[in-house]
C-alpha cells in the first residue's frame, strides 16, 4: 500500500500528523513533508485513517494488488 498526497495543498493543520507522525511527517512550517508514503506492512488503518483525517481531502491511499 502506498500514499500520496497532494502536498501543494496542504493547509498545515496537521490532522495527519496527529493520527502519526511517522507516516505523516510534518516540515518545520508544519505542511505535510512528504507526497508519498510506502506504508509499512502492519500500518494499513492507520494510513487509512490518516488520509480520512485530512480536510482537505488530499490524502490518497493507494491499494496495490
Ligand atoms: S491533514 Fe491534510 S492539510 Fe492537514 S497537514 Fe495533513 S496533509 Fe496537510
Amino acid at each position: 500500500m502506498k500514499i500520496r498526497i497532494e502536498k501543494a495543498s496542504c493547509v498545515g493543520n496537521a490532522r495527519c500528523a496527529a493520527v502519526s507522525e511517522e507516516l505523516f511527517p510534518l516540515n518545520d512550517d508544519g505542511y505535510i513533508a512528504v507526497d508519498a508514503v510506502d506504508v509499512p506492512p502492519g500500518m494499513e488503518q492507520i494510513a487509512r485513517r490518516g488520509a480520512r483525517a485530512c480536510p482537505e481531502r488530499i490524502i490518497f491511499v493507494v491499494e496495490e494488488e
